[in-house]
């Protein structure tokens, strides 16, 4: 198996790569490892503040109730990507050394958890404002400074307070898989398909989709020029020619007149492999974990074998 980046990616957290060299349960072993076993860390503990709060300078009384119920509101901090940082050695919550003998109550420590923070009040009541919108920016990292929530991050809205409102809480951001739960998932809409290659059969009757002016996703036309001695290899230029047949294929009327001018040649056990992070983890950090998890459960099961048949 030979795997390389496709030219042009990552973009921002999207990325597609060009596994060579394999087979479909291969490259699905990988997805399902991408899924389901890739840590991540995510928010899954919360606790609240209820009740009343005084505001020192002007008496101004502020409650505990807002617009989401307390469950919704943890649920939307369990979706904030959380800065994971693979080399910063945090452990499971289970598998924390530090941890491992204490009672589910006492568990989390530095090594397996991160603390956040937050304290808001809505608009006071001779403010302007009808409401306040409390963002995932307004989380305050009690913890090491590299899981501060990132910049393009900050604006996710996590609730409306309006006035008389305040929401306060200490959420506890643990290192997950996505098996156990959606939250701790690393990456989404992680697919494969294979790779091809276009040929230009009959230039003549392919004027039937050039003429119809689309563009390639980086702004180029359409048309012959694409084509090297009618051959077209390069992936994404492949991948928006696919998507472009699809205005002369079956049911659109322009079939017949195409006549399968251009097709697409199957490359043998290439695929390509795409997929988007959250933003917890850099796109190539997400691909790497999964090879490292299937390694070492394969690695496992060789050892299983070997004492299975000793
Ligand atoms: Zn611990």
């Amino acid at each position: 198996m030979k795997a390389s980046v496709v030219d042009g990616y990552p973009q921002g957290n999207k990325m597609k790569i060009l596994i060579e060299g394999t087979d479909p349960s291969q490259v699905n072993a990988l997805r399902r490892a991408i899924m389901a076993d890739v840590p991540k860390m995510a928010i899954s503990k919360v606790m609240f503040t209820l009740g009343v709060n005084q505001d020192n300078n002007r008496g101004e009384i502020f409650e505990s109730v807002n617009a989401l119920p307390d469950e919704v509101i943890a649920h939307r901090l369990a979706m904030i990507p959380i800065p994971t940082q693979p080399d910063e050695g945090m452990s499971f919550p289970d598998e924390c050394a530090n941890c491992v003998d204490l009672t589910e109550d006492d568990k989390g420590c530095p090594m397996c958890q991160v603390l956040y923070t937050l304290n808001v009040q809505g608009p006071s009541s001779d403010s302007d404002e009808p409401y306040r919108v409390v963002r995932a920016g307004d989380l305050t990292n009690v913890s090491d400074p590299v899981f501060d929530i990132s910049e393009e991050m900050k604006s996710i809205p996590i609730t409306y307070l309006a006035q008389g409102q305040f929401l306060e809480f200490i959420a506890f951001a643990t290192l997950g898989r996505g098996r156990d739960h959606a939250k701790w998932s690393a990456a989404s809409a992680v697919t494969f398909q294979p790779q091809n290659e276009a040929e230009l059969k009959k230039p003549k009757k392919a004027s039937v989709l050039f003429d119809l002016d689309l563009k390639t996703q980086d702004g180029r036309s359409i048309d012959a020029k694409l084509f090297t001695n009618k051959k077209c290899t390069d992936i994404a230029t492949v991948l928006d020619l696919e998507k472009a047949l699809h205005q002369v294929g079956e049911g659109t009327g322009r079939d017949a007149d195409f006549d399968d001018a251009i097709v697409l040649n199957k490359v043998d056990g290439s695929f390509v492999f795409s997929y988007e992070t959250d933003g917890s983890l850099a796109p190539e950090a997400v691909f790497n974990l999964a090879i490292e998890e299937l390694k070492s459960r394969f690695n496992d099961l060789g050892e299983d074998l070997e004492r299975a048949f000793a």
